[in-house]
């Protein structure tokens, strides 16, 4: 039997997985785990609260806050608040993530979200590529896994389900490719439009476009429609203006998207991520050599009888087929779930 069918024989299609009892047998796994905790260094007992999940979750937190500042002033009326971080808006570059930048009160912008509105215009986006790549190769795609807004509601939806639908390697690799042809489109068109409205001929084809001229892959982008879209639509203040949800229109099918995209993260995680973003696969081509990544001590790891870093994985990455040296996963979102989970305490922090 190959590796490949063994794998499949393992989790089959569409398995629904629990943590972390799987494709373990019994007897092998109490005497896995007997000595992982003999291995395990002695607890911290403040360690609940400053762990690395609890640190990434603090971090999450904050940074939804900063980036949509806006909520201060729609939903708390705290004015000094937002200004305090508006301030930042013009000095911050924007960063690998999916934040648009027609968002109200938006700090910080998406790289993908520039770059598309850059090419539009028939420009080249230079410092926003440049300063694109140097951070992704600093820290690989870690503002995926620690700023993004549209991961971390993905990842607290999921925090809720234990047990976790994780497709079969052969479906997750096909499923993986949507977002390439996603990036292939929108780009594609973006690049035509810039072209055409550099050469004086953009009208035609900006009018064939229509809500997908400026940037098309904004009106499905999730971050557009909730940090854009919806504060911006005309809401009822009182019963008598009820009917203004009438006058939504495509916003609803935007809505109802995004919804989807929450509910199946539920069971899925970070399925957005995983198949549908394109800015997450422009971030992937840098990401592959970033000078921090995640290794294993073959020491400690016991690949053969554990697989508990694959069944937290937010990304589904197969972490056991990379060598133990480091991983060059380019959907790897440096999370450090696999290291906050691991019970032989093997999967390292490695900068080269
Ligand atoms: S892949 Fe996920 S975390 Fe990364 S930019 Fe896209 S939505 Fe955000
Ligand atoms: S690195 Fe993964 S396979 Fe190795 S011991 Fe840790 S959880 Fe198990
Ligand atoms: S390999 Fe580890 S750090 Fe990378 S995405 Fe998976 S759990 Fe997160």
């Amino acid at each position: 039997m190959t590796e490949d069918a063994e794998r499949l024989d393992d989790i089959g299609e569409e398995e629904e997985i629990s943590e972390p009892e799987i494709e373990i047998e019994e007897p092998v796994k109490k005497k896995e785990m007997k000595e992982a905790k003999e291995k395990k260094p002695r607890t911290n007992p403040l360690g609940i609260l400053f762990n690395l999940r609890m640190l990434r979750r603090f971090i999450q937190i904050g940074f939804f806050i900063a980036i949509n500042a806006y909520i201060f002033v729609a939903w708390f009326h705290m004015p000094n608040v937002t200004g305090f971080f508006l301030s930042f808006r013009n000095i911050i570059p924007s960063i690998p993530i999916l934040s648009p930048l027609e968002a109200p009160f938006a700090v910080i912008a998406g790289s993908f979200d520039t770059i598309q509105q850059t090419f539009t215009t028939g420009l080249f986006p230079f410092f926003t590529l440049g300063a694109m790549i140097i951070i992704l190769i600093f820290v690989g795609r870690a503002p995926c896994g620690w700023i993004c807004p549209l991961g971390t509601i993905q990842d607290f939806v999921t925090l809720p389900k234990r047990n976790k639908i994780r497709p079969a390697p052969n479906t997750e690799s096909e499923l993986r490719k949507v977002k390439i042809y996603i990036f292939v489109i929108v780009t594609g068109l973006a690049v035509w439009l810039g072209f055409a409205r550099a050469t004086g001929t953009g009208g035609p084809l900006e009018a064939a476009l229509g809500a997908f001229a400026n940037d098309a892959f904004a009106p499905l982008n999730p971050a557009n429609i909730l940090f854009n879209i919806i504060p911006n639509l005309n809401w009822p203040e009182g019963i008598s203006t009820l009917w203004y949800v009438y006058s939504w229109g495509f916003a609803w099918l935007q809505i109802a998207f995004v919804s989807i995209i929450f509910i199946v993260s539920f069971w899925v995680p970070r399925w957005f991520c995983r198949w549908l973003c394109p800015a997450g696969w422009l971030y992937s081509i840098f990401s592959r050599e970033a000078l921090i990544g995640i290794g294993r001590n073959p020491a400690r790891c016991t690949p053969d009888t554990c697989n508990v870093c694959e069944v937290v994985c937010p990304m589904n990455i197969r972490i056991r087929k990379f060598p133990y040296q480091h991983m060059h996963s380019p959907d790897c979102i440096m999370c450090l779930e696999c290291k906050s989970h691991c019970p032989n305490n093997a999967i390292v922090i490695r900068f080269s």
